[in-house]
């Protein structure tokens, strides 16, 4: 009995194992293809790299299993202030909050080509108007605002409001919420390529804005300035993401980051 238990077993794990090697033999493509312009590889090429896999997060806005997440409504252990001290915004009720003189605070960890995803809420009853409501902002590399506003019924001008390319660039629509209701923006972000002291290649930047496209491949011309031409600044390839005071309380919450790899 024990001895036809053994020859069961045997059989068993021999059939696996010859099942997992015609799997691995299986050809998914074509070895007769001809070579996609420009790449290395074949079309449908079996030797290709397949991508890495990614668990989606549980629900829409959460974080997927490759996301570094930089804030998750309880502490702003990832971030610092301008002097790299601790960050002094506040943090209750699983949201932070912008501190008026507090200053910008930004993250510890630096990044790159990047998607990005951050929710935000301007102040009700808003305050002011113009650039004085609800205004913030999510600096890329620590240089290039996508700018946070409250544009629900608040005229300002066209490349200050939410979700521009600040002084660049217009959102294509204004997809504001009222104040009070919380917003979110997913950023596609490509870091400028440099040679020679000279943009080689352009930064770029794709945005939704609760869901609706607002900057679509927008190429971007320089650092973020106030009422000047943008100026090209030469830097490496990471900087940190900051969030900007500019005096009202804005308030974030689930905030997460994916550097983005090439496809090989
Ligand atoms: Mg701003």
């Amino acid at each position: 009995m024990k001895t036809l238990r053994i020859v069961l077993t045997l059989v068993a794990m021999t059939a696996a194992l010859a099942a997992q090697q015609a799997e691995r033999k299986q050809p998914t493509g074509y070895t007769d293809t001809p070579l996609i312009p420009g790449s290395k590889w074949k079309v449908h090429d079996d030797t290709r790299p397949r991508p890495p896999v990614v668990t989606p997060g549980d629900a829409p806005g959460k974080p997927p299993s490759d996301a570094v997440v930089l804030f998750d409504g309880t502490n702003l252990s990832a971030w610092k202030n301008a002097k790299g001290g601790p960050a002094a915004w506040k943090v209750e009720n699983g949201y932070m909050e912008v501190v008026k003189g507090a200053g910008n605070i930004s993250t510890i960890e630096e990044f790159g080509d990047s998607q990005l995803h951050i929710e935000w809420r301007a102040p009700s009853p808003p305050q002011s108007n113009s650039q004085g409501r609800g205004n913030s902002g999510v600096f890329l590399m620590g240089r290039y605002e996508i700018q946070v506003l409250d544009c629900f019924e608040n005229l300002t001008y066209a490349d200050g409001q939410a979700s521009a390319l600040y002084g660049q660039m217009p959102p294509l629509v204004n997809a504001c919420r009222k104040p009070g209701e919380w917003q979110t923006y997913d950023i596609v972000y490509t870091a400028p390529r440099f040679k020679d002291g000279k943009i080689d290649v352009p930064g770029s930047v794709t945005v939704f804005h609760n869901g609706v496209v607002t900057q679509n491949h927008t190429l971007i011309q320089g650092k973020t300035m106030h009422r000047v031409v943008p100026e090209i600044e030469v830097h490496g390839p990471r900087g940190p993401l900051e969030l900007q005071d500019h005096g009202n309380p804005v308030r974030y919450r689930n905030i997460w980051i994916r550097p983005l790899g090439e496809v090989q």
